[in-house]
C-alpha cells in the first residue's frame, strides 16, 4: 500500500482524497492516513500531492510513518 509521510503534517491539502478511487484516505488530527487494508496500490494519489508526501510503503523515505500509519488504523 501507499503511505503518507511527514510533509503532510499541518498541510492536509486533500487533493489525494479526491483522487483515490476506493476512498481509503482518512483525516487524522494533523495529517492524512491511507488505510493499508483498503489501498489497491493504484498510485493515483502520489502525483497529485503538492508536498510529495505520498509514496509506496516499500519506497517510503521514513519507515516511522509506515508504523505511525499502522498505529492510526489500529486505534480507530
Ligand atoms: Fe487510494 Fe490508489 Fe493512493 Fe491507494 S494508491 S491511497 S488506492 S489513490
Amino acid at each position: 500500500p501507499y503511505v503518507i509521510a511527514a510533509p503532510c503534517i499541518d498541510v492536509m491539502d486533500k487533493s489525494c482524497i479526491e483522487e483515490c478511487p476506493v476512498d481509503c484516505i482518512y483525516e487524522g488530527e494533523r495529517k492524512l492516513y491511507i488505510n493499508p487494508k483498503e489501498c489497491i496500490d493504484c498510485g493515483a494519489c502520489e502525483p497529485v500531492c503538492p508536498v510529495e508526501a505520498i509514496s509506496q510503503d516499500r519506497r517510503a523515505p521514513d519507515p516511522e510513518f509506515v508504523e505511525d500509519n499502522r498505529r492510526f488504523f489500529t486505534e480507530l
